[in-house]
Formats: structure tokens, sequence, C-alpha cells
């Protein structure tokens, strides 16, 4: 650290990414991508739109949301745009925490959280999952401070039912209750469908996962128009052209080729059924999971040790120190020959270690 750097921010711990590696090609099965390439609209929408960029791009998104309020049935006013759901994220916690609304999520979720909450000075407070990973309902109902939920949640790939979602919604009605739904096209049921009836409700989305554009950075809100609006006042005093016109034309394309996306999602489902029962058939304990990723934890080898093992052997997949989960590592749901080679290579990885 610098002698320049803010006093204001002396604490901060950033977040980790999962590792990008750029020396070799790994099977890469750490940071949730889709295996998948975008559609093709998408890939002729971007090359079409290069011709553009000397103009600034439409910080209101009016096309792209225009396709986004065809496909979640809700008015263009309910959604906004941002660089990616981080973006998203902080801006609402930015506009509905702080000392008197406070943050409350779980003590194992997604690990921004935290850090988003530090930079901008919000107390928190971490609820235990309960033994077997899951959210207990009851802990989230009327506790008086903004609450941030990752349905299905990540690491565990767990998922509430939209009916626990709306209890806590509707029992907190005082405060804004954050809905990540960046996993919920891989099998859960999405809140979206209660933003008219709660004015307290944000979800947020993202076209990383099951859209396949975890490079162009794009992200979503839907929520009341009032609160869209406080996230804009957010937008607008940091970066009103946070989607560039690439990102944006490519959103668009993207929307407008959904069957092609709701398709690699059953495929990803499909293999993820075939990944855990491969798994569990090695001994391992899986969580059940409705994302794009399972958590798995070996009876037999600790959890960073596989995590090293796979790397040496050309398999990436994400280990965290985190005392509570370090017997665990998330595996990403790639391809069917993916997810071949992650079995193999395992197989391999308990051979050498009995011999
Ligand atoms: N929420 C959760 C639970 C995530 O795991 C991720 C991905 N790291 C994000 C939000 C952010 O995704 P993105 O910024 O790529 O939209």
């Amino acid at each position: 650290m610098s002698k320049f750097f803010t006093k204001r921010l002396n604490n901060l711990v950033p977040y980790t990414p999962g590792e990008q590696p750029q020396d070799k090609k790994y099977v890469k099965l750490n940071t949730n991508e889709s295996p998948f390439p975008p559609s093709n609209g998408v890939l002729e929408a971007v090359s079409r739109e290069i011709d553009r960029l000397e103009l600034y791009c439409d910080p209101e998104c009016v096309k792209l949301r225009d396709e986004m309020s065809r496909i979640y049935g809700v008015d263009p006013d309910y959604i906004i745009m941002n660089n990616g759901s981080d973006e998203t994220l902080n801006f609402a916690f930015m506009a509905f925490a702080d000392e008197k609304s406070p943050l409350v999520f779980p003590d194992i979720t997604y690990g921004f959280y935290p850090v988003f909450a530090e930079i901008n000075h919000i107390p928190y407070e971490e609820i235990p999952l309960t033994d077997d990973f899951s959210v207990d309902v009851n802990d989230y109902i009327g506790v008086n401070k903004t609450v941030v939920i990752a349905n299905p949640n990540a690491p565990t790939g767990k998922c509430l039912p939209l009916c626990d979602i709306e209890k806590i919604v509707k029992s907190n009605s005082e405060n804004v209750v954050i809905i990540d739904e960046a996993y919920i096209d891989f099998g859960g049921e999405s809140a979206v469908c209660l933003v008219k009836k709660y004015d307290n409700l944000i979800v947020t989305g993202t076209f990383s996962k099951s859209r396949s554009m975890a490079g162009a950075r794009l992200g979503f809100g839907i929520a009341n128009p009032k609160l869209i609006a406080d996230i804009n006042t957010i937008k607008y005093s940091t970066n009103p052209y946070n989607i560039n016109r690439l990102t944006s034309e490519a959103g668009i394309a993207a929307l407008k080729e959904q069957v092609y996306y709701d398709n690699n999602c059953k495929t990803i489902i499909n293999n993820r059924e075939w990944t855990a029962k491969a798994l569990e058939d090695l001994g391992f304990t899986i969580i059940p999971s409705k994302a794009n990723f399972v958590f798995a934890k070996s009876k037999d080898i600790d959890g960073e040790k596989l995590y090293l093992a796979l790397k040496e052997k050309g398999v990436l997949i994400r280990h965290f120190t985190k005392e509570r989960i370090k017997d665990y590592n998330r595996i990403t749901i790639g391809t069917m020959e993916q997810m071949e080679i992650l079995i193999e290579k395992i197989k391999e990885i308990k051979g050498e270690i009995s011999l």
C-alpha cells in the first residue's frame, strides 16, 4: 500500500476473482462460465456495431430494455442494465443500505457482498447457513435490515422456493430485499413475477452464465420503477455509459435467440445430474444444486489437495479457504466432454493417492 492510499479504506480486503490463467489452456471449471459460445446473432450484431464505436453508447439502453421487457414480462421502467450484476449489486447496496439499514446475508454466500459493504462503509451481519448449508427462511423474517440472498446460493447451489422468497419480502416491507438470481436459469424459480406486487424487491440477473456473455459484462436489475430510479441516481453519479455499444448489441441479439440459450441450460442441467452421480460414485458428498455448478467434498482427498492435483492435470476448479467450506470444491458444469475429463482425472488422482 502506498502512503497515499486513503485511510478511509485502510482495511479494505478486495474480492479475489477466480483464476483467469492466460498461460495454458485448461479445462476451465472454476468461474461458472458457459462452455457454449454466444449465438450466431450475437457475433453478427457485434461485428455490425464495430463501425459505430466512435460514438458514445445509449446510457438508458432503450433498445436493450425493450427486449428485456419482452422476455421478462415487465415494462422497461422496471429494468436497469449495468456492467455485470456485480455493478447492479454495488449500486443497490449504495442506494439502499447504510448504518440505519445495515445489510444481512448468509455466512456462506457470494464473496463480493462483504466487499461491497466494506467499500461503502455499510455495517453487515452474516447469518450462518444451517448445518446442511440451507438458508433458514425464519432467520430473515422481519429482520428490519436490507436483505441480500443469492438464489440459488453460491457456492452451494442450493435454492429456496418462490414461496419462501415471498415470505421474506413480505415480512420486510420497510426494507429492500435483493435477490441475486445470477444462476436462476439452471432450475430455480425466479422472483421477477413478484416485483409488481412488492415495492421493496429487487431481482438482479446476469448474461454471464446462461447467456454465454461473461466477457461482455452485462447484468441487470428488475424492480419497482421507484427503486430503479434510485439505482439510476447512483449509476448517473458513477458511470452512465456503463454498457458499451458492443455489449448492448450482443445483449439485444441474445434475447432474440432465447431458444438457443434455453437449450444450453437444459444440456447443463443434464450434465450436472450426470456429474453429481459420477462424483457420488467416487465417494463425494454433493450438495443438491440448481445452478451451473456443484459443491462437492471428497471423503478421501482434502479439498485444497484435489484442487491443486486437478490443476496440475490441466483441470481448474474453485477452492475456497474459508474454514467452514475448505473441504469442498465448487465445480462448474461444462460440456459432457469436459465433465468426462474431470471424472477421469479424479480417478487418476485417487489411484495415485492410494499407491
Ligand atoms: N452473483 C453471484 C452469486 C455470482 O456468483 C456472480 C458471479 N461471480 C455474480 C453475482 C456476478 O456476475 P456478473 O458480474 O458476471 O454478472
